[in-house]
């Protein structure tokens, strides 16, 4: 036994969770989880092989049928009833979620609120899947659109918000009368599982919503499978794009979500006071692994640079980093000691192409936690676009400063930039504002507000490489994708025989 197995053989093992109960993993692969704060192994969550994921395709194919003939009240109260139980569950829920990936607890739970507001978003399911009807198209004719549900759908989910994005898809899905197949990633597995027993608590039956923890094998399976209908996606591009490809070539309709890298411009006439204080949640909560962080601050102006730089130093120094459950914490540790060497290899390669490194967040420990997968934040000035560390998503607490000469340079590195998913300006300006909004070559946008995500009544979802597929996540879109629309033309009209007519049928 080598020490990766000897370790593994002590630590709890997670389950999956199909048909309304944990199933125990079969295949004898499993995934690390870690307690990012103390570095140290705390579970190992099961691997699916293909045979466990059809077997969970089955049971979600089979509790389909009834599901679908819910009436959408029944779904709606199942709804409400899984909001009350998720607010009951709010601290239990954060410490998961904490403790597997190392945000802070306050930011756990605001990401638990926003996915909680898609689950209040799909309480409205009776209303958001009203259909159309034209009435009296022609003598004795209307004419009439409903959504139904597509079947069974599956949702592949990262690791940076183990509840908010699994809780962007399902609930509106699950509403929507499909049954779903959740693969979360297997980073932090748990608090996915425990929102599935949730779900079942709530009333939603055995086998509507089930989770199967696993990797590329268990996903494979998925994108393969003719009974899976719709895949949601959300990951990196690389995987997004593969996603997006396989699961489309094989009939399926796929939303797929990828990587960032989200500018945040910084007009001359901006407060520097309010735009440092902006900057510093939305570059550096969460550790920087939010899609819709912000890695690049693009000030107008060498004099705006000069004081955005000189407020935003002492900001990051004074940043307060420790145990994500420790309450003072503002910043906690990354998810894996590898994704932290990676993110800290990203700031040795920006003092090697020569950006001006202007707080070193490398050598940075927590005394009491050694093993931590912790990482000061690290700011870079003077970076150029043809940096990798500009081009590449970091995924970590590290802000890099890109100076534009004026509004039109500011506006064409985010609109020509690979990624398209949020970008914001800060501005006292109304006309700039709108210029802005109007030109910016981004999906979501934001005007003195730092990350603009969407309410859940609204889409989310970004541009170009940011997402394939053309339907965003949760809001309007996510019951377009979540349903399919069958149009209806009908005639009651007793004692009349229109006859054989072999032009096209024209209505009068
Ligand atoms: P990831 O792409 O590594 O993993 C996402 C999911 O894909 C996981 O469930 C994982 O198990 C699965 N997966 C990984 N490799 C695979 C493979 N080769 N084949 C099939 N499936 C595979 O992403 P991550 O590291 O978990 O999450 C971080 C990324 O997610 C970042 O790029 C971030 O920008 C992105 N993200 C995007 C959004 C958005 O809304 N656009 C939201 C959150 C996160």
């Amino acid at each position: 036994m080598n020490t990766r197995d000897a370790a593994l053989a002590k630590v709890r093992e997670l389950s999956h969770f199909i048909g309304g109960k944990h199933v125990r993993g079969e295949s004898g692969r499993f995934g690390d989880v870690f307690n990012p704060t103390s570095g140290a192994l705390a579970a190992k969550a099961p691997l699916a092989s293909r045979p466990e994921v059809e077997r969970a395709i089955a049971v979600a194919k089979e509790a389909f049928a009834g599901w679908s003939e819910t009436s959408p009240l029944t779904r709606a109260r199942v709804m409400f009833r899984f909001k009350e139980l998720i607010e009951r569950h709010m601290d239990e829920l954060a410490l998961l979620i904490s403790n597997e990936h190392g945000k802070v607890l306050s930011d756990a739970k605001g990401s638990i609120q926003r996915g909680l507001e898609v689950v209040e978003f799909a309480c409205g399911i009776p209303h958001l899947m009203k259909g159309e009807f034209s009435d009296n198209i022609s003598a004795g004719m209307d004419l009439y659109s409903i959504r139904q549900p597509l079947g069974v759908c599956a949702g592949i989910t990262p690791f940076n918000f183990p509840a908010m994005v699994p809780m962007w898809m399902f609930p509106v899905a699950v509403a929507c009368g499909n049954t779903f197949i959740l693969k979360p990633s297997e980073k932090d597995p748990s608090c996915p599982l425990r929102l599935a027993e949730l779900m079942l608590e709530a009333g939603a039956p055995a086998g509507v919503l089930n989770v199967v923890n696993g990797d590329k094998e268990a996903v494979d399976a998925l994108l393969s499978d003719a009974r899976v209908a719709a895949v949601s996606f959300v990951g990196s591009t690389p995987i997004a794009k593969y996603v997006f490809a396989t699961g489309s070539v094989n009939g399926k309709r796929v939303q797929a979500l990828g990587g960032a890298k989200n500018h945040m411009v910084v007009m001359p006439d901006a407060d520097i006071e309010v735009a440092a204080e902006a900057l510093m949640g939305a570059a550096y909560g969460s550790a920087g692994e939010r899609c819709m962080a912000v890695s690049v601050a693009v000030p107008v102006s060498e004099r705006t640079a000069d004081e955005l730089i000189e407020a935003m130093t002492p900001r990051i120094r004074k940043l307060k980093i420790g145990p994500s459950t420790d309450d003072s914490s503002e910043m906690g540790p990354l998810v894996t000691r590898e994704h932290r060497d990676k993110v800290r290899g990203y700031v040795d390669l920006g003092v090697k192409e020569g950006a001006s490194l202007v707080v070193d967040g490398r050598g940075f420990k927590v005394a009491e936690q050694p093993n931590g997968f912790f990482l000061g934040g690290s700011l870079f000035d003077k970076v150029r676009p043809e940096m990798r560390i500009y081009k590449e998503e970091i995924f970590g607490p590290v802000l890099s400063v890109v100076r534009a000469k004026n509004f039109e340079e500011a506006l064409a590195l985010p609109s020509d930039h690979e990624y398209g998913n949020g970008v914001a300006i800060f501005t006292r300006n109304g006309d700039v504002a709108r210029n802005f909004t109007h030109k910016v070559n981004c999906g979501m946008v934001g005007i003195n507000v730092p990350i603009p995500v969407p309410l859940s009544f609204h889409s989310f979802g970004g541009w170009k490489h940011s997402i394939f597929g053309d339907m965003n996540q949760h809001g309007p879109e996510g019951v377009r994708f979540y349903t399919r629309i069958k149009t209806v033309t009908s005639r009651w009209r007793e004692g009349v025989n229109p006859g054989a007519n072999f032009g096209m049928p024209l209505m009068k």
